[in-house]
């Protein structure tokens, strides 16, 4: 079903082979897989697919964690390519599936901030499910309606697929407190797949 892996970033990082399996560019770039809990790195096993390029010509990147899980391996595979594989359990930094969608947490912030300024819409998280999304947005009592419906509708233009938006009031989501005491924040996430806690959204890290 893929055929070609990568990023926007990166580039391709794998190709599938005549016997249907992905095989990472080990020639091009650098491949490590990273444990986060226990904050092991390794050539192999599951975990979060760390790469360096090796061939990049504007900014390099080093050790970059594309927050995929992933299962890599070395065994070897009928095709003779000498790579290894990589089994792409979950995408984080590539969208969920909703439906035939794939959401991404960039595209749905485009939805969340074309919301007109007077809905005062800033904080958000989302949840993928296979059959809907699941959106929950702060914003004060007297924009909620309209925010919620004008939200929806996006989506459904955006992606094609229904969405269960809840309008929450502002401080729900993040506390006041927290929004001028919070340096453990280094990577805003609001996107989170079904399985995952979403607890941690904008709060994540
Ligand atoms: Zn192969």
């Amino acid at each position: 079903m893929i055929e070609e892996y990568g990023s926007t970033e990166t580039g391709s990082l794998a190709g599938e082979c005549p016997h249907g399996r992905m095989h990472l560019w080990a020639d091009r770039a650098l491949f490590e897989v990273y444990d986060p809990a226990t904050g092991r790195v390794g050539a192999e096993g599951e975990g979060q697919l760390v790469v360096t390029p090796l061939f990049r010509e504007a900014m390099p990147l080093l050790r970059y964690n594309l927050e995929d899980n992933v299962r890599v391996s070395y065994d070897d595979c009928d095709c003779g390519w000498n790579l290894p594989t990589v089994q792409v359990l979950g995408r984080a930094a590539f969208g969920y599936r909703v439906g035939d969608a794939t959401v991404t947490q960039h595209r749905l912030e485009e939805l969340v901030f074309s919301l007109p300024d007077s809905h005062g819409v800033l904080f958000w998280r989302a949840r993928a499910q296979p059959s809907a999304l699941r959106i929950e947005i702060e914003v004060a009592e007297e924009h909620r309606g309209a925010a919620v419906a004008e939200l929806t509708a996006s989506v459904r233009t955006a992606f094609g697929v229904d969405s269960e938006v809840t309008g929450l009031p502002p401080g729900t989501l993040i506390p006041h407190d927290a929004l001028t005491a919070m340096p453990d924040v280094v990577k805003p996430r609001s996107l989170f797949g079904p399985d995952e806690d979403w607890g941690k959204a904008l709060l994540y890290y």
